[in-house]
């Protein structure tokens, strides 16, 4: 296909996709790929299956939320749901299988479903074990399901990639609890690991650390609306003028779903405009001082 004929082809589809009135010329950089989406139903791993799902991915998302996730494919034809529970394993290899039934192949799996609590309290001495528990099932029991299902599947066609999502808690310490906090220190070792183990079969292993994202998990936490939590986090920003979104974020993982990072294994890629290589305490003292 010459360029111009692609051009056409993506411009004609993105207008089927979206009903704009106005098409928008994006190329498809996931054509012919089959990705399962975990914690799908709402927050970033909703906008990255319907940014997927544009980009000609056909898309399964699973999750608790079973009304959420039914609207979500109730909306777009290349998305369906699939109720799974991250921390059973047959619901996840219930969800791998289903998926290998429908469509005769999984290449992306987004291990993405995250618990984060609901409080932001977080000291030691009053820390109880089972809180702390929680946050290993479903972020590192979770993933480490996600992985092993996903990687029988792709091992045998010697192809895949698998995405899990940390957090910036896995590069910055002391904001967040520390079930958090150690669970998302744990996705980072578990791609690592992988990425080693998987190589030789072709299978690709990348986490990503979001800063924070106004999704109902952050709203929840700090107990305020989306608008609110946008402006906290831009206030507290690196990269200003950008109030980063979901979108933002599922943008990273079609790169990483996408053969253009077909090179790209072991990555930590931190999607955090900067917060976390800046120390600002320092300044933020002095400027104090003299103020
Ligand atoms: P969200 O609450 O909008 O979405 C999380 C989804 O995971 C929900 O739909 C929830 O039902 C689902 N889920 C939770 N437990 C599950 C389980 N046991 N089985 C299946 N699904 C389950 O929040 P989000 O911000 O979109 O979170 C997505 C991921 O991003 C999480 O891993 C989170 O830790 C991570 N993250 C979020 C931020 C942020 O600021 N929002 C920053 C860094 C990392």
């Amino acid at each position: 296909m010459s360029y111009s004929e692609f051009a056409l082809h993506s411009l004609r589809s993105n207008q089927e996709i979206s009903g704009d009135s106005v098409p928008i010329l994006v190329a498809k950089r996931l054509e012919g790929k089959v990705a399962l989406i975990t914690g799908g139903a709402s927050g970033i791993g909703a906008s990255t299956a319907k940014l997927f799902a544009r980009h000609g991915a056909k898309v399964v998302i699973v999750d608790i939320q079973d009304d959420l996730g039914s609207l979500i494919c109730n909306e777009n034809q290349n998305i369906e749901f699939i109720h799974c529970d991250v921390t059973q394993e047959n619901d996840v290899k219930n969800a791998v299988d289903t998926t290998i039934s429908k469509y005769g192949k999984l290449d992306i799996m987004f291990s993405n479903a995250g618990f984060a609590g609901s409080s932001r309290s977080f000291e030691i001495s009053t820390y109880n074990i089972d809180d702390f528990k929680k946050f290993f099932d479903v972020n590192v029991n979770g993933a480490f399901l996600c992985a092993k299902h996903a990687a029988r599947v792709m091992m045998p066609v010697k192809k895949g990639s698998i995405i899990f999502t940390s957090s910036v808690a896995s590069v910055i310490n002391g904001e967040t609890s520390h079930g958090y906090a150690v669970s998302k220190h744990a996705v980072v070792g578990l791609t690592k690991n992988l990425c080693v183990e998987l190589g030789q079969y072709g299978i690709r292993v990348n986490c990503i650390s979001p800063y924070g994202v106004a999704t109902p998990m952050m709203t929840k936490i700090l107990g305020l609306d989306q608008g609110k939590c946008e402006e906290i986090v831009h206030e507290s920003a690196n990269l200003k003028g950008i109030a980063v979104k979901a979108e933002d974020v599922a943008e990273a993982v079609v790169y990483l779903g996408s053969d253009e990072s077909r090179y790209i294994s072991g990555l930590n890629l931190v999607i955090d405009g900067g917060y976390s290589v800046t120390t600002p305490a320092f300044k933020m003292a002095v400027a104090a001082h003299f103020s």
